[in-house]
């Protein structure tokens, strides 16, 4: 795995970038510029095979670069459909394209509820000009329950659980040659220990991405709203003896130079914790 000063990408073919990192709402100005105001969206490559986690408002930009690879068969997971997590899908340039192929993948819907019509309302009018009938014959959808283990693409096995948030919430663990990722936002406590769900699916993983969008003292007057602290991460990457900590979905109003802070701190708590910002690229 990539550390910082290390000066290299190790050359395993599993890489992540982070094109939105922000939660709840997009947040675009200068006192965010650095680590970047768009809503989750992530790209991960299993060698050739594209995976994309989350359709905030980073995927805009996302699908701007990968237009260079069409035709494009790739598969989106969702973590759940909060606006945040999905309001960039109808931005998504390469949806349009008829050489294209997207595979949506979500687990926290049940089997009501049926991820398209989800997405109709989404882009329904008077709310969107562009209905999803349009791009719909370039999608396809396929529902799992969260704690089914998923095999997308040769060689990608994935593995699923719930996380503790309102409306429900899937974490994914991406496993690729030898390496593990996993990605655990948005979600929150259940108790005073770190989630057992969360430690279990993380557990020895090289890359944990963790909710991190409140402070342990922030935390104790938004119980209920879904999210952890930047410390509550660090308690369960350590729990889950997991190698890096990335803190993601980082709290809309809060600035640049806040997030320095954080990162300061948590860097002291656990070694090789880093900020979430967009643009970084990090190696397994
Ligand atoms: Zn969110
Ligand atoms: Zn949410």
């Amino acid at each position: 795995m990539y550390r910082v000063g290390e000066g290299r990408v190790a050359d395993s073919g599993f890489r992540v970038r982070f094109w939105g990192v922000r939660g709840s709402i997009a947040a675009p100005g200068p006192a965010t510029a650095r680590y970047g105001g768009n809503t989750p969206c992530i790209e991960v490559r299993c060698g050739p095979h594209l995976l994309i986690f989350d359709a905030g408002t980073g995927i805009r930009a996302l699908g701007e670069k990968i237009r260079a690879e069409e035709p494009l068969d790739a598969d989106l997971f969702l973590t759940h459909t909060h606006y945040d997590h999905i309001s960039g899908l109808p931005f998504f340039g390469p949806a349009y394209k008829g050489c294209n192929r997207f595979t949506l993948w979500e687990g926290h819907l049940g089997a009501g509820k049926p991820l398209e019509d989800v997405l109709r309302q989404l882009m329904a009018a008077p709310l969107f000009p562009v209905p999803l009938n349009i791009i719909e014959s370039n999608l396809r959808f396929r529902k799992f329950a969260a704690g089914d283990r998923l095999e997308p693409r040769p060689g990608v096995t994935i593995h699923t659980a719930p996380l503790h948030h309102p409306n429900e919430a899937t974490a994914y663990r991406v496993e690729y040659g030898g390496k593990a990722l996993c990605l655990a936002f948005d979600t929150e406590p259940r108790g005073a220990e770190p989630d057992p769900g969360v430690v279990a699916i993380a557990k020895g993983a090289d890359l944990l991405v963790h909710d991190a969008m409140f402070t342990d003292a922030e935390y104790a007057t938004h119980k209920g709203w879904g999210h952890s602290s930047w410390e509550e991460a660090v308690r369960v990457a350590d729990a889950a003896g997991v190698g890096r900590l990335v803190l993601f979905h980082h709290d809309p109003g809060r600035a640049d130079d806040a997030l320095d802070v954080i990162g300061h701190a948590a860097l002291a708590r656990r070694k090789g914790t880093i900020v979430a910002a967009e643009g970084m690229v990090i190696g397994l």
